[in-house]
């Protein structure tokens, strides 16, 4: 941007800016400037923007995963990765998140404090870089310490978690298993079905057991296309994940990882150490909405829209018709068959493109495939995971088309 601030991030409905301005108030007052510039040029008269949110901190990854201060010195925290973390993992990666943020807001407000104080204008300009090594340090001293202290007691109490909430399922399974028998021996001596209490109290016993422990699992989400197996390693995955996006603490958040990984014998460059998305974006254009009439578009998984019944138009909240949205996901999946139709094949073994229709394998023996480098497309990547998640919203809503739809996909 030629009037000198940054543009983290710009849609159909909002822009943020970095101003590069060290003060709230130098940032409020050249937010006004920016925009009455931009209002004024005749291209722009239309447009409708005002300054909304001010942060003193924000970590920005994308619009569903940001973090920051307010300038009421109100956290904001918007973090859809963390609902893919078991429960009490999640507690631990906000804990961390929360308060190296509230850590650094503090420090830079401390510093402009003293500077303005001391009447050092000039030096405001180099509060950027102090504050970054604050962060520096902050990820080398206390958020290290921190996780090599919980890391070891995490892992026993997961370990202890995990095979506990195994055990339960399995004499959950034995006990019905043998309740069902019983039931039947009693059908046919033609007697009635009854359990005996102490039977029913000992299994809800059993139950309420399994959800607490299950407070360590991963939790099943419509949206999800990984299938996570480890809780210590995914905290680390995700934690690292998101302070890497700063890339100014990007060195000291890998060195934090490699020695963190070193507590579960993993090594930095595994496959399994890699941070895997856990959802993807399913995104249906041009929703028009009968009530405010406001076109809009809606990312299904990451929007958080599928625990509710219905799907509502984000300006006005009316939901959307179950028939109209239904024709829209039959739209989705219809349109990303067709991009995997016309896709070429190439070769597994000598990566040639297919120049005839007729062979099933090429000249070297080598199976054809679609190229998912050359041929980027969510849905084919994930293509199983989406498939069964599309599964899931045509029951969660019962869409009996898309059901159709669905059913008649032949797993590739
Ligand atoms: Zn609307
Ligand atoms: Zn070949």
């Amino acid at each position: 941007m030629q009037m000198g601030a940054h543009i983290i991030h710009s849609d159909k409905n909002r822009v943020i800016l970095c101003t590069m301005k060290p003060t709230l108030q130098g940032a409020t007052v050249y937010g006004d400037f920016v925009l009455n510039t931009l209002l004024a040029h005749p291209l722009f008269v239309y447009l409708n923007l005002t300054v909304t949110k001010v942060w003193k901190v924000l970590f920005f990854r994308d619009t569903h995963n940001h973090f920051g201060i307010l300038d009421n010195g109100t956290i904001s925290l918007s973090l859809n990765l963390a609902n893919y973390l078991p429960p009490k993992i999640q507690n631990y990666f906000l804990k961390i998140l929360t308060r190296f943020i509230h850590r650094l807001a503090d420090y830079q407000s401390q510093k402009q404090q003293k500077l303005q104080d001391e009447m050092h204008i000039l030096e405001l300009e180099d509060m950027e870089e102090e504050v970054r090594e604050y962060s520096r340090q902050f990820i080398k001293s206390d958020i290290a310490n921190t996780l090599f202290s919980k890391i070891p007691d995490l892992l026993r109490v997961y370990r202890e978690n995990k095979s506990e909430a195994d055990g339960i399922r399995r004499e959950i399974e034995q006990r019905e298993n043998i309740r069902r028998l019983q039931h039947l021996d009693l059908q046919q001596q033609g007697s009635e079905n009854s359990d005996s209490e102490g039977d029913q109290e000992q299994l809800g016993h059993l139950k309420r057991k399994l959800s607490k422990c299950q407070e360590w699992d991963f939790p099943e989400r419509i949206g999800k296309v990984q299938e996570y197996s480890d809780g210590i390693l995914e905290l680390i995955n995700f934690l690292c994940e998101v302070l890497a996006q700063d890339e100014h603490i990007r060195d000291e958040v890998i060195s934090l990882k490699k020695n963190c990984l070193k507590y579960l014998n993993k090594s930095y460059y595994s496959e399994e150490a890699q941070f895997k998305e856990p959802t993807i974006a399913l995104r249906l254009h041009d929703l028009f909405c009968r009530e405010c009439h406001i076109v809009s578009d809606l990312d299904l998984f990451n929007d958080q829209l599928l625990s509710s019944p219905e799907i509502p138009c984000a300006y006005c909240l009316t939901p959307f018709p179950a028939n109209y949205l239904e024709h829209k996901l039959i739209r989705f999946v219809h349109d990303n068959l067709t991009f995997s139709q016309i896709q070429d094949l190439y070769c597994r073994k000598c990566s040639k493109a297919k120049n005839d229709l007729l062979p099933k394998n090429c000249g070297c023996s080598g199976h054809f495939a679609i190229d998912k480098a050359v041929s980027h497309n969510p849905f084919l990547e994930n293509y199983q995971m989406l498939v069964q998640n599309l599964r899931l919203i045509s029951q969660q809503f019962q869409m009996h088309f898309l059901s159709n739809v669905i059913e008649s996909l032949q797993p590739s």
